[in-house]
């Protein structure tokens, strides 16, 4: 199992690779996000630990080249707490997991394991339900065709949900994936986002795809035209 490194605080690093050394695992690293594009792009791994800030090419853009040639090692994104960026930006970039620092050997090392076991399918590049396409690697959203535009919250929210389309996800759930861990409103902000994504997603194409299940949360699905009687409820 081959495993690359990308991380730019060297004693960190060295640290994991002789871990990971001694758990069986081949590993080579590389400490900017440069070296560590080119490592990932030449060779095949079995999945790239990825950290985030990194010199000459940070993380975010290194997951976003590769994922644009089409390389789809599953990726492990090392996020620090109060960082740029949080994890809803590592999953919409296509990254596979993530750890926030500090992170336990024996965690990260369970967490590989899980995505090595899981691999690295030949993924359709753009994520489609019914008559939705959401192109991850472009952001681009359309419904038949039609291209429609959504905020960058928007777009976390309908990424959420087509990664989990069908299952009916709670407000919780929605809130710890696509606001991150600093905010601090209630969960009427999920209620309020639902709605400005119909509005785009359904409303304009007479569809009915994100139903509301009452007590539960909310649910995803390919969707059914809807019956004209059945007028979309007052906005909020
Ligand atoms: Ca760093």
């Amino acid at each position: 199992m081959r495993v690359l490194i990308v991380e730019d605080e060297r004693h960190l690093a060295d640290t994991v690779r002789r871990g990971l050394v001694n758990e069986g695992f081949v590993v080579d690293v590389a400490h900017d996000g440069v070296s560590g594009l080119s490592a990932a792009s030449e060779s095949s791994y079995d999945a790239i630990l990825l950290d985030l800030m990194l010199p000459l090419m940070n993380g975010y853009d290194v997951l976003k080249e590769l994922r644009q040639r089409r390389i789809w090692t599953p990726v492990l994104m090392l996020t620090a707490k109060d960082g740029e960026y949080d994890q809803t930006d590592a999953f919409d970039l296509g990254a596979d997991d993530y750890l926030t620092k500090p992170f336990s050997f024996l965690v990260l090392v369970a967490r590989i394991r899980a995505l090595i076991r899981r691999g690295a399918p030949e993924r359709p590049v753009v994520l489609i339900l019914g008559t939705l396409s959401v192109d991850p690697v472009t952001r681009r959203v359309r419904r038949d065709g039609t291209d429609i535009s959504l905020t960058a919250r928007e777009y976390g929210l309908l990424h959420y949900l087509m990664r989990r389309h069908d299952e009916v996800v709670s407000k919780a759930e929605i809130l710890d994936n696509v606001w991150d861990s600093a905010f601090e409103g209630g969960d009427n902000v999920v209620e309020v986002y639902i709605g400005y994504l119909r509005r785009k997603i359904d409303v304009p194409f007479g569809v009915r795809s994100l139903a509301t299940v009452r007590g539960m949360g909310y649910q995803l699905s390919a969707g059914q035209i809807s019956e004209p009687a059945r007028a979309p409820r007052p906005h909020r």
